[in-house]
């Protein structure tokens, strides 16, 4: 019989109570390994009331200690890296380099959370008026919640955990039910690193387990991150339920080549971007919108790329890209490679043609060109490995294409010329741009968050919005 997932609270496995299931798969070969609860209300309970429990103790926690726990979790996650992005690989199917490089970019938030004696210090003011002091103390709020996607198993729960725990809150997790199992094994290390029990909770589910902590009166904040629709209902939800809300939406990434870029540079960022993870990154690039005389170079150099696109088992090493998350979802990208055809787009290299492992849910690396920005392949978040090529004359045609978008997560341009950089650094609505850079994702010490559709809340995840997010301010004024 298929192993059922447990919940994990106050360091206990906990084998609830769900009426409904769901499998979990090895994307790569399409075999089940798991069940996951998707409608254990009660577990919320359990998880909630462990974290309330243990908020007291650990708030008190010296923040010497709490930073210490974060130094002896980042050893821990540093020798088990390549075990746990084995565990990424074979619950997502992203190959083994990028599943390792995640949990790297998990690590930083963990060094990033070290920090926090320097990063949760207050201010002080004396002799405002005569005798009188004013202070000012970041105080932990509660109990915190967090709500995960499937596509960084192993990173997305370490963007908020580390800053959240370290700052004096307690945590309830609530990770994807497509990739459930990676985040337990993150949590039996943070316990092995020395972290009190009940401090961070996993409660595995689906919509009713969200929307049972995002109305639970002991959560006081929600940190989010999956697809557009979903955010906004969090970021409504949880804000008419008097919470404090951080809500990371989806994607469409547009890449502008300018006619100086780097071709053969520019074509591998363009790859890792598009391809990389089977698209299934919020910073996914989509569309490239190519800037005059580069055109027909540029869309013959990536479909030649495309062809040479080794797809495979992610634990193969000379795989580059892996399979889509589920059967359903490679249905939806192939479904877009038809509404691209329908809608006139020119099909110059068709991955459903592209050769792949019989098993699994695998689909090969499509490029369209002349696709107008109206045209459902260039508006909507694909999630899958489909690149769109949109011509432009100019760069300012280019910039105005891309933020009539209703999404601003990433946009990248790729130019020799600074002044190009200059003014599309400043003019394009996005909350993290790239130069010559295909993934730019910030690291650990800057916040992490697009703009427009692609965000709802004010603070970011990670950097030093991560601190002010998951703390309250007290101000004491005082007269001796
Ligand atoms: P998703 O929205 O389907 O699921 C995310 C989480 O929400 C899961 O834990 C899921 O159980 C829960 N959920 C799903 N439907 C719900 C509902 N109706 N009500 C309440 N909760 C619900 O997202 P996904 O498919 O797991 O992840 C991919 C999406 O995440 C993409 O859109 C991608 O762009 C986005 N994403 C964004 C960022 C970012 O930084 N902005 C990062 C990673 C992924």
């Amino acid at each position: 019989m298929t192993e059922r997932v447990a919940h994990l609270i106050f360091d206990e496995k906990v084998a609830g109570s769900a009426s409904t299931w769901d499998a979990v798969y090895n994307p790569a070969t399409g075999e089940r390994i798991a069940e996951v609860p998707l409608d254990d209300e009660r577990a919320v309970e359990l998880a909630v009331e462990a974290a309330a429990r243990a908020f007291p103790d650990w708030a008190d926690t010296p923040i010497l200690e709490r930073a210490r726990v974060m130094f002896r979790y980042r050893e821990l996650l540093k020798s088990h890296q390549k075990e746990l992005a084995a565990m990424v690989t074979r619950e997502h199917g992203k190959v083994q380099s990028d599943a390792f490089n995640e949990v790297g970019r998990g690590i930083e938030v963990v060094e990033l959370a070290a920090a926090a004696p320097s990063l949760l210090k207050g201010e002080t003011l004396s002799a405002v008026a005569h005798g009188v002091d004013v202070s000012m103390l970041r105080v932990p709020l509660g109990v915190a919640a967090g709500i995960t996607p499937f596509n960084f198993p192993a990173m997305i729960p370490l963007w908020m955990i580390p800053p959240a725990v370290v700052s004096g809150n307690t945590f309830v997790l609530k990770p994807s039910e497509r990739t459930p199992l990676t985040s337990l094994r993150l949590l039996e290390l943070l316990t092995e690193a020395g972290l009190p029990a009940g401090v961070v909770n996993i409660v595995h589910g689906g919509r009713a387990v969200v929307d049972r902590l995002l109305h639970h009166p002991r959560v006081k904040a929600v940190s989010f991150v999956g697809s557009q629709p979903v955010a906004e209902h969090v970021y409504r939800t949880a804000a008419a339920a008097g919470k404090r809300v951080q809500a990371l939406g989806g994607a469409k990434n547009f890449h502008v080549v300018m006619p100086d870029a780097d071709l053969e540079r520019t074509v591998e960022a363009l790859a890792g971007s598009a391809y990389g993870s089977a698209g299934e990154r919020c910073l996914a690039g989509s569309v490239v919108i190519a800037v005059g005389e580069v055109q027909e170079r540029l869309v013959e150099a990536m479909a030649d790329r495309a062809r040479r696109l080794v797809v495979g088992n992610g634990t193969d090493s000379g795989s580059e890209m892996g399979p889509l998350i589920r059967a359903q979802h490679r249905e939806r990208v192939a479904g877009y490679i038809d509404k691209g055809v329908a809608d006139g787009a020119t099909l110059v290299y068709d991955g459903r043609q592209h050769p792949t492992p019989s098993q699994g849910f695998f689909l090969g690396p499509t490029l369209f060109d002349r696709v107008s920005a109206d045209m459902s392949i260039a508006r909507e978040e694909i999630f899958g490995p489909v690149l769109s090529v949109i011509r432009q004359p100019d760069l300012k045609t280019a910039v105005q294409t891309a933020n009539a978008s209703r999404f601003g997560n990433t946009a990248t341009i790729y130019t020799a010329a600074g002044a190009a950089a200059r003014y599309f650094r400043d003019h394009i609505e996005a909350g993290m741009v790239g130069v010559n850079i295909g993934v730019p994702a910030p690291i650990a010490w800057f916040p992490f968050a697009g703009w427009k559709n692609s965000f709802y809340g004010d603070l970011h995840a990670t950097g030093t919005d991560a601190f002010t997010f998951y703390t309250e301010r007290r101000v004491i004024t005082e007269r001796w």
